[in-house]
């Protein structure tokens, strides 16, 4: 399914089955999600995409073919793809531990091409290895809900316990199971009047869930805002607790609206979370091979994938939007 230019539909398009270069593994894919960040790339949010490109970055599949130079990885083994797909090694930013603003990046799905298809090319430091629990569709919204929610969490600091969620999509309902396996409290806040996010947001295991306008019952240690909305940025500082931090998980967010320093004072923090690292990765999947994490997920074949952009963009999904290929 291939976006030709933004703001259009995806077209289904038959194409020749790519080969593996130097390095690189042709990924035969099961499943792919649908992030919110491929419908900022639809919408053209973001930038100088590729184009004509296959979106999607939340891959799991199996390795048809390795190229020259494998070592990791046979045919046959199930493999993870996420956002991250290349990183130089050379700029300031790889050696420093920050691949994720490496200079040079290269994103899947986004200035490579994708998961919206049944065949794949990826570097394979760049492809994980998969628990056999989650080599199934349900597996694929770890793989960006999953990962950035992860990375959105770690920023936190290991002391909030209460923490606030802004938006209960795909990366919430996944961030939740993990925070309440570690024994800390979820409050949950959705669209105002959205009682089945909210009761979903319960299900799932949040302490508490109410609308983005009502203030949180108690204060909070932490917020993690996934809703591109800047206004919940100021709202989720009158929410924090002295010393919280204010995490923006998303790519895309609408501008913030000025507000009173009181609100930022006390060493309150606002900060941004981009992309992601492989070691985040490795973290994140090997927590998810500890634990449990159900994934509530609707499934559509990959033909329907503009069916299911319009179901995501609508809100019209509890958890996660995933394609499942022939
Ligand atoms: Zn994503
Ligand atoms: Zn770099």
């Amino acid at each position: 399914m291939v976006l030709e230019s933004p703001r259009q539909a995806l077209i289904k398009k038959s194409m020749p089955v790519p080969k593996p270069l130097n390095g690189q593994v042709l990924v035969k894919v099961m499943a792919c999600g649908i992030c919110r960040t491929d419908l900022h790339i639809i919408d053209g949010d973001l930038k100088n995409p590729k184009l004509p490109l296959i979106p999607g970055h939340e891959i799991i599949g199996h390795i048809e073919k390795v190229g020259e130079g494998i070592r990791d990885f046979h045919e046959g083994d199930m493999v993870g793809i996420p956002w991250l797909g290349y990183t130089c090694g050379e700029c300031k930013y790889c050696l420093n531990q920050q691949e994720n603003l490496c200079e040079r990046a290269i994103f899947t799905g986004y200035t490579k091409d994708g998961g919206f298809a049944q065949y794949m090319i990826a570097y394979q430091s760049y492809c994980f290895p998969i628990s056999p629990k989650y080599a199934n569709p349900g597996g694929a919204p770890l793989l960006c809900a999953g990962l950035i929610g992860y990375r959105s969490y770690g920023m936190m600091g290991s002391h909030a316990r209460k923490i606030g969620i802004y938006g209960f999509g795909a990366a919430a309902h996944i961030l939740v199971q993990v925070a309440r396996q570690e024994g800390k409290s979820v409050f949950a806040f959705t669209r105002d009047g959205d009682h089945s996010a909210q009761e979903f947001a319960l299900r799932m295991g949040a302490t508490w869930a109410g609308g983005s306008k009502e203030p949180a019952p108690e204060k909070l240690d932490a917020a993690i805002i996934f809703a591109p909305v800047g206004s919940l940025v100021p709202k989720a500082l009158r929410d924090l607790d002295k010393g919280g931090v204010v995490i923006c998980g998303g790519i895309h967010m609408s501008d913030i609206p000025s507000f009173p320093y009181e609100l930022l004072w006390e060493e309150r923090i606002i900060r941004s979370v981009a992309n992601l690292t492989r070691q985040d990765a490795k973290n994140f999947l090997t927590h998810a091979s500890k634990f449990s994490i159900q994934t509530n997920v609707v499934l559509y074949p990959l033909e329907k994938a503009n069916d299911a952009i319009a179901d995501l963009k609508e809100g019209r999904i509890q958890g996660a939007a995933v394609l499942v290929m022939e």
